[in-house]
């Protein structure tokens, strides 16, 4: 398929810039039809796949475009949460993905802690609107950024023209969240400064199905009309998204106030407990919550942090050295408002890493974590 050229017209926003070149009829192969496959609110309409192969370059620019590693990737379930697959994830898997056969999972770092890109995640009544408004702070700064439709809300995707850290990304996030008082847009990705365990965050691979709705979602424009006419066209422009420059994103971070000092953890407390004890009680009584959850969480000297649950600019976290809990005024936790080292975990698992949350495999890895037999 031939690339629309860009530019002809001079429009302010890089969003409308890009939607408005894909306005052209194009000879689209029909993996999708031209101009029907979405519905007036810009959702696309389930399609029926055929077997024409899709542009293995464009495919694999996509590809560039949103996984960090090729070696391994996460596979989403029928309930929505996802997998871990530890195998290279070839052309194949991805043309799978935009088949809608399978949906496969971004994860938002690599190896070395660094993100191509930035998602703002909205699923609340409400953040659709924040999102844009976020696009609109972003573009009146020259800042071209991408919105997608989710199950619930939205996704508004930041590409970089050099690979970041997580750190600064997440603070550039934060930066603008706070200075645009949007608190309905509760989660940046990538969710973590840096990987601690695992691979970290992910984000739902766009242009496929979701495997709870079973619907697929699309990139839309600020007046809810689909970036592109087919996800043909939407891949093509997606291989090759306008970017961010990383000069921009420092000079805008080193306007921020000073990050607050870390906090410096004491020495693990490890208490032995009898032997008809509950694993869980047994992990509760060897863990010190702000040391383990200082692991995870940045937290200033009082144990006061950024909320990893929420996309928090308040420092609405906190750990109490007393009681061995953590809380979160922005009530994250259990009632109330906090919790245990136990209920942490499992919502580090469930939210952050998008695994499984349930007790069972939560203390059997906490366990393992800790080096506890059971
Ligand atoms: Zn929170």
């Amino acid at each position: 398929m031939r690339r629309a050229r860009l530019c002809e017209i001079q429009v302010t926003l890089a969003i409308t810039r890009q939607a408005t070149a894909c306005q052209i009829p194009l000879p689209c192969p029909a993996y999708m039809r031209v101009g029907k496959c979405y519905t007036v609110n810009g959702m696309p309409r389930e399609e029926r796949p055929v077997n024409e192969r899709l542009d293995p370059a464009l495919v694999d620019a996509f590809a560039g475009v949103f996984l960090n590693a090729r070696d391994y990737y996460a596979e989403q379930l029928e309930d929505g949460s996802y997998v871990a697959r530890k195998s290279f994830i070839a052309q194949a898997d991805l043309e799978q993905h935009l088949r809608g056969q399978r949906t496969l999972g971004a994860y938002a770092l690599d190896s070395q802690n660094q993100a191509r890109w930035l998602c703002f995640d909205g699923d609340e009544d409400g953040s659709w609107v924040q999102l844009k408004t976020l696009a609109l702070a972003l573009a009146s700064q020259g800042q071209p950024t991408y919105l997608e439709r989710s199950r619930r809300g939205g996704h508004l995707w930041l590409f970089f023209d050099t690979p970041l850290p997580g750190r600064l990304v997440r603070r550039f996030g934060r930066g603008f969240l706070g200075q645009s008082d949007l608190n309905l847009v509760k989660e940046i990705y990538p969710r973590q400064d840096k990987l601690q365990t695992g691979p970290g965050s992910l984000v739902r691979l766009p242009l496929g199905v979701h495997k709870k709705s079973m619907r697929r979602y699309g990139f839309v424009m600020l007046d809810e009309q689909p970036l592109a006419p087919t996800i043909r066209d939407q891949l093509a422009l997606m291989a090759t998204p306008e970017t961010i420059a990383g000069a921009f994103v420092r000079q805008y971070v080193a306007t921020l106030p000073e990050a607050p000092p870390p906090y410096e953890p004491r020495p693990l407390r490890v208490l032995f407990a009898g032997d008809g004890e509950q694993l869980s009680d047994r992990i509760k009584r060897a863990v010190f919550v702000p040391e383990f959850v200082s692991q995870y969480v940045d937290l200033d000297g009082r144990g006061r942090g950024l909320c990893p649950f929420h996309d928090d600019h308040r420092e609405s976290f906190a750990v109490s050295r007393e009681h061995n809990f953590w809380s979160c005024f922005a009530q994250c936790g259990e009632k109330p408002h906090g919790g245990s080292v136990i209920h942490f975990w499992q919502k580090m698992r469930r939210d952050v890493y998008g695994l499984d949350g349930n007790f069972v495999p939560t203390i059997t890895e906490l366990a393992q974590i800790l080096r506890l037999e059971h």
